[in-house]
């Protein structure tokens, strides 16, 4: 990339003080016409580093001082050019010849690739804002020019499938390795709208990658799980990888909404919770725990997924906190009565797992801690990075024990249960997520599926 910039020098601009000096004796009406500061600010940016199939390109001007007269934004390759938008202004308002109101910064945005000008080839681009500032009785009409070199990119890039028998389930997890060419900058596994960012594969080749996935449990087309690969410009190459693919749609529940409950839980999460509003009814506060508050945990879920290790932190299955009994599963689309009203749908997306009251909450591997502390509809809650996206999170605690950073060992102890967050009594809710995605846990509690679904296309240490 490079810029180069073409403009007002600073000889110029000691010309204009000089006769603005002289002027002010002629009125201040004059005055803000003739003023001149310095040359107007272009910063083109772009939403992929190269230009590909669509590359949306902004150009941002500014001139506070004299304002915008006229901008430009084209495209040049060779001895061909495209203007991809311009706008010119006027002045406004009272007295707008000299004193009128005028526009000090703007956007032009346009998009640059095969799809708007098929005459593009491979090689380099120029894309070009070209900013005029608004014309004054002695202020010459120079233009500023920016200009930013992109690559142009137009062939999907090389991925190839390495890893075979991919057997998955609606919910689930997977592992698929693969290799792709140079200059590919993300790739993965594409499920609906969830993606898996892959990693380089521990031991492999130039190339080779992998990703632990999630198939998501709302996703029953396995047309929409694919491995995909996308260079700088976005051009992106997809193949299908699944062999077999078992459907689990979500099984459904009514939970009724007791006023006891709701005087028991939703007091006490407002006041542990900053920043929540606590007016209306408390079914009203409890919606809003259940809506706008679970959508904020689960951004932050979502966000502490990049906080993972590139590393296999795991070893074997994951433990199940023993003497437990499994009560609401995986996926259970639960909908919430109210006096017999239905007010709510959720799904529940983790294991619950009930024993006695304040029962020691294990480890369920070996990983680092990215968080413990208040979780709203969680309650106390811990998480657990495992590496390669993959976390673990215990809900409902009534104590804490451990803090991020933490190294934990399978089985070391992280608090207590609880009824903290959403919970009707006493249990440990046991959620995982691969790159922030809830998936099944029962299929990383089963050393038989870690065996034929992980460990059989991966090397674990
Ligand atoms: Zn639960």
């Amino acid at each position: 990339m490079a810029l180069s910039i073409s403009g007002q020098g600073p000889r110029g601009r000691g010309r204009l003080v000089l006769v603005a000096v002289v002027l002010v004796v002629a009125g201040l009406a004059l005055a803000g016409a003739l003023r001149r500061g310095p040359a107007p600010a272009v910063v083109i940016t772009s939403d992929h580093e190269a230009i590909g199939p669509a590359t949306t390109i902004t150009a941002h001007f500014s001139e506070p001082t004299g304002g915008l007269g006229a901008v430009k934004l084209e495209l040049v390759q060779g001895e061909r050019s495209v203007v991809l938008a311009e706008r010119r202004f006027a002045r406004s308002g009272p007295f707008s010849l000299l004193r009128g109101r005028v526009t000090a910064e703007t956007d032009l945005t346009g998009t640059a690739g095969r799809k708007a000008q098929e005459w593009l080839k491979e090689g380099e681009a120029v894309v070009r804002a070209t900013a005029d500032r608004m014309a004054g009785p002695l202020r010459s009409g120079a233009p500023v020019v920016v200009e930013k070199r992109m690559a142009v990119l137009l062939r999907p890039p090389s991925l190839e499938l390495l890893s075979r028998q991919h057997y998955v389930r609606q919910g689930g997890s997977g592992v698929v390795v693969f290799r792709v060419g140079e200059g590919v900058a993300r790739s993965g596994v594409r499920a609906g709208a969830t993606e898996s960012l892959s990693f380089p594969l521990p031991g492999g080749g130039p190339g080779e990658r992998f990703a632990l996935f999630a198939v998501p449990w709302e996703l029953d087309d396995v047309g929409q799980v694919r491995l995909f690969a996308e260079d700088a410009a976005g051009n992106r190459s997809e193949l299908p990888f699944v062999d077999l693919f078992k459907k689990a749609p979500p099984r459904t529940d009514t939970i009724d909404l007791s006023d006891d409950f709701l005087a028991r839980v939703v007091p006490a999460i407002a006041s542990q919770t900053p920043g929540f509003d606590a007016s209306g009814s408390l079914l009203d506060q409890y919606l809003r725990i259940n809506g706008e508050e679970r959508r904020a945990v689960l951004a932050k879920i979502a966000a502490l997924a990049k906080d993972t290790q590139a590393a296999f932190l795991w070893r074997g299955a994951f433990l199940q906190m023993p003497d437990t009994q499994r009560r609401a599963g995986f996926a259970e689309t639960r909908t919430y009565l109210y006096h017999g009203k239905a007010v709510d749908h959720q799904t529940h997306l983790g294991l619950d797992l009930a024993s006695t009251e304040h029962a020691p909450v294990p480890a369920a591997n070996s990983g680092r801690v990215v968080f413990a502390g208040w979780l709203v509809i969680y309650g106390n809650a811990v998480i657990v990075d495992h590496g390669y996206g993959l976390m673990s999170l215990y809900g409902h605690m009534s104590a804490i024990s451990v803090k991020p950073g933490d190294v934990v060992a399978k089985g070391q102890q992280l608090g207590n249960s609880g009824s903290t967050g959403l919970a009707g009594g006493d249990h440990l809710h046991l959620e995982i997520f691969v790159q922030g995605k809830s998936v099944n846990p029962l299929e990383w509690l089963d050393e038989h599926w870690i065996r034929d679904n992980i460990a059989n296309k991966i090397k674990l240490p």
